[in-house]
């Protein structure tokens, strides 16, 4: 980062007795910030790298404080990316240490869906749930007319929702 970046950037900051709040653009909370022409970066990472060190490829930023626009270095911990998943959500952490879904399936890599933060499903209760649903409204399993599939798509999409 250049001297014209590293100004812009402490200027975006609010310094309070405890996190050090990003005031500009936000990106899922984290606070965003360009560090050269076309290139984006988080702030919590620039603030960290330019107050404490680099950070190694495997390792991200944790924040110790729970505010992702919080920005001061002393709030932020290196951790692995599971670590980070594991603290982040204890349910998810109840989660990685089941090794079968509740109906008793194995959440073997081809049976499991993994959301974004982090939290498993099992395919093949997603699978029975759809068909279930499907026998239910009386829709034959294939059948090319549009309304039925669009009913099938539905209640697909509401078995997903119900977890
Ligand atoms: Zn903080
Ligand atoms: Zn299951």
């Amino acid at each position: 980062m250049d001297a014209d970046h590293l100004r812009r950037f402490w200027a975006k900051v609010q310094k309070t007795e405890d996190c050090w709040l990003w005031t500009a653009a936000l990106d899922q909370g984290y606070g965003r910030i360009s560090v050269a022409p076309g290139r984006a970066a988080r702030a919590p990472r620039v603030a960290y790298e330019l107050l404490v060190g680099s950070i190694p490829a495997d390792r991200q930023l944790d924040h110790l404080c729970r505010n992702r626009a919080c920005v001061n270095p002393a709030h932020l911990e290196l951790v692995t990316s599971r670590t980070n998943t594991l603290r982040g959500l204890g349910r998810t952490a109840r989660n990685a240490r089941r090794t079968h879904c509740p109906k008793g399936h194995p959440y073997s890599p081809e049976n499991t869906l993994v959301s974004k933060d982090g939290e498993r499903f099992c395919r093949e209760c997603r699978r029975l749930a759809c068909e279930q649903r499907r026998r239910r409204q009386g829709v034959p399993a294939l059948n090319p007319i549009t309304r039925q599939r669009r009913a099938i798509r539905a209640a697909c999409e509401r078995a997903r929702r119900v977890r």
